[in-house]
C-alpha cells in the first residue's frame, strides 16, 4: 500500500492536510517529500478526490484520502454514492464527520445520516484510517463510533468538552494535534488529557495559520516540540512516540 513506510524512513506525521486547497500544491508536495512528513491529504468532496489522487501519485510520503466535509453535506450530499467506488482506491478517508457550530436541525440530521453511512461502508473494509471533524458535535461523533469500530478513527482538532474526550479515549480513537491547538491554553489542557499513545500530529493547512501564513506539513515538527513540553520529554522522544503511534495505528487495523 502506498506510503506505508518502515519507521526508519519516516520523519514526521501529518494526518490531516488539505493539500488541494493551497495556491501551489506542488510546492507543498515537494517540501513534504523532502522533509519526509508522512501526510494524509484529505479532500472535502468525492468529486475532487481523483484530482488529488493523480497529483500525489508517485509521492512516497503523501496519501490521498476521500472525504465529504460535514459543512458541505447539505450542498454535496448527492455526491455520496461517488464515494463508494473510491473507497476501493485508498485506505484513507477524510475529511468526514459532523459540524454543529452554526447549522440547523435539518442539516444536523442530514450530516448524521451521511456520516453514519460512511462509517458503515468503511466498517466493511475493517482497515480504513478515517480523519474526523467533530466541532460542536463531539457527543454524536463519539456515539457513532462506539467502542468496537472496525477501523481506525482519528479525531482531528478535538475542541470539545473533557467529558466527551474521556469517552473518545475509552473508544480507543487517536487525536491529531495541530499548531493552533498546541498554541492555545485550552488546546494544551485538552492535549494534556490525551493518552500519549493516542496522539498524532497534523497541520490542517491551509486553514490553520502559523503567524499570518497558512500552516504546512513542515510545521509539524514545531507541534512535536510543543507536545514534548506538555509531556515533559525531549522533542526527539516525542517525535518517536508520535511516529510509533502512527505505525501502530496502521498495523493494528485488521482486515474485515
Ligand atoms: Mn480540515
Amino acid at each position: 500500500m502506498n506510503g506505508e513506510l518502515p519507521p526508519s524512513q519516516q520523519s514526521y506525521v501529518d494526518t490531516h492536510c488539505h493539500l488541494d486547497l493551497y495556491p501551489d500544491p506542488r510546492k507543498v508536495m515537494a517540501e513534504t517529500e523532502a522533509q519526509r512528513v508522512v501526510t494524509i491529504a484529505v479532500t472535502n468532496a468525492p468529486s475532487v478526490f481523483r484530482q488529488t489522487a493523480i497529483l500525489v501519485k508517485g509521492c512516497r510520503y503523501i496519501r490521498p484520502a476521500v472525504g465529504l466535509h460535514p459543512e458541505l453535506v447539505v450542498s454535496r450530499a448527492a455526491e455520496l454514492p461517488l464515494m463508494w467506488p473510491l473507497l476501493e482506491e485508498t485506505r484513507y478517508v477524510g475529511e468526514v464527520g459532523l459540524d454543529y457550530s452554526e447549522t440547523s436541525q435539518a442539516s444536523r440530521t442530514q450530516q448524521l445520516s451521511v456520516f453514519t453511512r460512511i462509517l458503515e461502508r468503511c466498517a466493511s473494509y475493517g482497515n480504513k484510517v478515517i480523519t474526523v471533524h467533530s466541532r460542536g458535535a463531539e457527543a454524536d461523533v463519539i456515539s457513532a463510533i462506539d467502542g468496537d469500530y472496525p477501523g481506525r478513527i482519528i479525531l482531528h482538532w478535538y475542541s470539545g468538552p473533557v467529558r466527551e474526550l474521556q469517552k473518545a479515549v475509552q473508544a480507543g480513537v487517536y487525536f491529531s494535534v495541530n499548531p493552533a491547538m498546541s498554541r492555545s491554553e485550552r488546546g494544551r489542557r485538552l492535549v494534556a488529557r490525551m493518552p500519549r499513545d493516542q496522539v498524532l500530529t497534523e497541520s490542517d493547512g491551509p486553514f490553520v495559520l502559523v503567524g499570518s501564513r497558512a500552516a504546512y506539513p513542515s510545521d509539524v515538527p514545531q507541534v512535536v516540540v510543543e507536545l514534548a513540553r506538555i509531556w515533559d520529554v525531549d522533542p526527539d522522544q516525542a517525535k518517536v512516540m508520535v511516529r510509533s503511534n502512527f505505525q501502530r495505528l496502521l498495523q493494528a487495523a485488521s482486515p474485515a
